[in-house]
């Protein structure tokens, strides 16, 4: 029937069909012939294994009814509608599914086309078909793992451009866009048109193009890394970038770049952030200890000159803090460097190195001329009064100046400056010093003292001297104070002044006055025994009512001499009660409970008011003997011994006159109602033996 009509129109194969035959035969594609009705006439070998069928099992049958199409009808009404229209002179081509005869698919890249004879006629349709799974799944391999690679680069904080030696984008990540600010639009992107980024210097000053790390990487062949800015509007970003050239094995110059980099701009404000607290003071924003010394050795470095170091700091702070609170004082601080800052010339280094320390570098100085000049200006500047949100403050400064050059130890330059301070401040304060070769002996003397202060007492070279305390209506001597005397072996008797400050600061004063306070017990009892009133006057030093438990340890003394508590005075400096009135306190009241006398000593040269010393548990002021100069004559200091003495008697306060020189002043002082006088109109100090004969076996008074 139709079979046999079909088989007519069969067509002959061209030529003897040998070569057409051998294609059929291919391993790799699937060849069908078809008659233009689409009736399968030949399938060659591979797509016959594929369905495991036999050659007759599936000829003369239309062809999208043969078992390769499995069991979708779309399919087989899609590869219908391919045959009528390959029939009509129309190639078809598009992919399709076959189906094996175990159920494995192929994707096939078919085409069906229409075979012409000579004439162009019609007569075959040839089926073809490519397995594409193979390639397919290839492709889909290296599609998925570039893709991983993307999303991976992508999600990468860090920037990364690949680049030709021409300089075009081969490849780049979004944090690169990102980072280097590119246009998403821009034709750079497409490795169109060659790609340059500006990259800044650390002065912000675009770096020239022969200096960028692309092309230092392109030219050298070495691998490039720096920290460059990069333009964001008027932002600056700043990144850490390595550019690594890319290059085969055999070729001199690289094909490539490949340029990664990071946004370092936070770190490096971060950095520069901490960078700036390590050597900043936090209150005052000033540089601290670390970078005035880091400044001053680099200006020791520069053999060029020399330079002024200032070492100052604020006379009557601890009151502004005492009176005002902490918080006025960090205040005052505040302002008073903002001051020291304007004073100084634009090269000067102001730092903070303390409390209220204050150093200033003054670089490249002549001489210590112009550093006076500066101190000068400070001291004035210090004097105006500070508003402070918790009152006024009015304080002023000492300076102490020091020069040196390449040669000298900057810690001995400081070292030097810190002493002329000391020196500005024993002289008075409110006032400048300068480290010269007066100063410089008087240091050297100190050090030597200090040296030999160690021998001291061990080697027996402390004696105690006493001064008669005379009553001052009946002028019969009613006490004494116990002064240190040391007589050095070379330097012969070395008065007061010139060691107990060294020995305060060598911290040897505690031994020393150990030593005196037992001696001067000792000579209290035997003299106790000849005159029971005796009473006995003992200096403190600072550093000895700072020793933990003094009071004890005092009282164990005390109680060990036998001597009656009520007869031992003990004299503390007005500074020493004023410096930390509240911590002072408990310790007085310690003191004063063991049945001792306390008396103010040097009343006059802190400045204090006594009301402030009101709370204090002190019996006796003794009136600092620089007031009695030319008393009476002097009015100043006669109104100033004068409201002394009445401010001391509304406190109920016995009085002291210390360093009374003439009969004039002793009646005078009678007068104005002082209970006791010392001084040399009446004895100098003396060796004990000396004193016993003069006042205690044999009374023998002055008027
Ligand atoms: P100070 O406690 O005020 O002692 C009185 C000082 O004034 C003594 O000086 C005494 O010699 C001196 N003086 C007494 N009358 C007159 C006078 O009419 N005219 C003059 N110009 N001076 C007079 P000295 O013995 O040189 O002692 C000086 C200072 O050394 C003492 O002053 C005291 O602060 C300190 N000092 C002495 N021994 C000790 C001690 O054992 N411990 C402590 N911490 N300091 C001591
Ligand atoms: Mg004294
Ligand atoms: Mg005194």
């Amino acid at each position: 029937m139709d079979t046999d009509k079909r088989l007519k129109h069969t067509p002959s194969l061209p030529g003897d069909g040998s070569h057409l035959l051998a294609l059929f035969d291919s391993p790799y594609q699937f060849f069908w012939l078809l008659t233009t009705e689409g009736t399968l006439v030949e399938a060659n070998r591979i797509s016959l294994a594929f369905a495991a069928v036999g050659r007759e099992e599936v000829v003369w049958r239309p062809f999208w009814e043969t078992p390769w199409w499995g069991s979708d009808a779309s399919v087989r009404e899609q590869l219908r509608q391919a045959t009528d229209l390959a029939a009509e002179g129309e190639p078809i081509r598009y992919e399709v599914e076959i189906w094996g005869a175990e159920g494995q698919v192929l994707t096939l890249d078919f085409t069906l086309r229409p075979y012409r004879e000579a004439g162009g006629e019609i007569t075959l349709l040839i089926a073809e078909g490519r397995d594409l799974t193979e390639s397919r799944d290839a492709q889909h391999t290296l599609e998925a793992s570039e893709r991983k690679y993307v999303t991976v680069l992508n999600a990468l904080d860090e920037g990364i451009v690949l680049q030709d030696r021409d300089r075009r984008i081969g490849a780049i990540n979004d944090s690169a866009r990102r980072i280097l600010a590119i246009d998403p639009e821009s034709p750079q992107l497409r490795g169109e048109v060659p790609f340059e980024w500006r990259a800044l210097a650390k002065d912000e000053q675009e770096l020239p193009p022969d200096r960028h790390p692309t092309t230092l990487s392109l030219t050298t062949g070495m691998p490039q890394r720096a920290v460059v800015g990069v333009r964001h509007g008027s932002d600056i970003r700043w990144i850490d970038v390595t550019t690594r050239p890319l290059s085969n094995e055999d070729e001199a110059s690289p094909y490539a770049v490949l340029t990664s980099f990071s946004d370092v701009t936070e770190l490096r404000q971060q950095r520069e952030m901490l960078q700036h607290q390590a050597q900043h003071d936090g209150l005052t924003n000033l540089p601290n200890r670390k970078s005035f010394f880091d400044a001053l050795q680099e200006a020791t470095n520069d053999s060029g000159g020399r330079y002024g170091v200032m070492y100052l700091d604020l006379d009557g702070f601890k009151d502004v803090n005492d009176t005002l609170g902490h918080a006025a004082g960090d205040q005052l601080l505040i302002r008073f460097a903002r001051r020291l800052e304007r004073c100084v010339r634009p090269n000067d280094l102001v730092a903070r190195l303390a409390g209220d320390e204050f150093a200033v570098l003054l670089r490249r100085v002549k001489s210590a001329k112009n550093a006076v000049r500066i101190a000068e200006r400070i001291l004035t500047q210090a004097h105006a009064p500070f508003s402070l949100s918790d009152g006024r403050a009015i304080v002023s400064t000492s300076i102490g100046i020091a020069v040196g050059n390449h040669q000298d130890d900057p810690e001995r330059v400081v070292r030097d400056a810190d002493f002329a301070l000391r020196h500005a401040k024993t002289s008075g304060k409110d006032r400048y010093a300068i480290f010269d070769e007066t100063l410089s002996r008087d240091q050297e003397i100190q050090h030597r003292t200090a040296a030999d202060l160690k021998r001291a007492l061990p080697d027996g070279q402390l004696e105690i001297h006493y001064q008669p305390l005379v009553d001052a209506k009946s002028k019969g001597v009613v006490g004494a104070e116990a002064l240190m005397r040391w007589r050095h072996p070379e330097r012969g008797m070395v008065p007061p002044v010139d060691f107990i400050g060294v020995a305060e600061q060598t911290g040897e004063i505690v031994a020393m006055e150990g030593w005196l306070i037992q001696a001067a017990l000792a000579q209290l009892e035997t003299w106790s025994e000849l005159k029971p009133d005796f009473r006995l006057s003992i200096n403190l030093s600072a550093r000895q009512l700072e020793q933990p438990d003094f009071p004890k340890k005092f009282n164990a003394m005390l109680v060990e001499s036998g001597v009656v508590p009520e007869n031992v005075v003990l004299e503390i400096t007005e500074t020493y009660a004023m410096q930390r009135p509240r911590e002072v306190s408990p310790l007085l009241h310690a003191l004063a409970d063991l049945g001792v006398t306390l008396a103010i000593d040097d009343f006059g040269t802190g400045y204090s008011n006594l009301g402030h010393l009101q709370h204090l548990p002190f019996r006796i002021v003794k009136i600092d003997r620089s007031f009695l100069q030319n008393v009476p004559d002097d009015k100043r200091n006669f109104a100033l011994v004068r409201t002394i003495i009445a401010m001391a008697q509304a406190l109920e306060l016995d009085v002291v006159a210390e360093g009374v020189e003439t009969k004039t002043q002793s009646e005078f002082l009678y007068w104005e109602g002082v209970n006791w006088l010392q001084g040399f109109h009446f004895s100098k100090p003396l060796p004990p033996e000396d004193f016993a004969v003069q006042y205690l076996t044999a009374p023998e008074v002055k008027t």
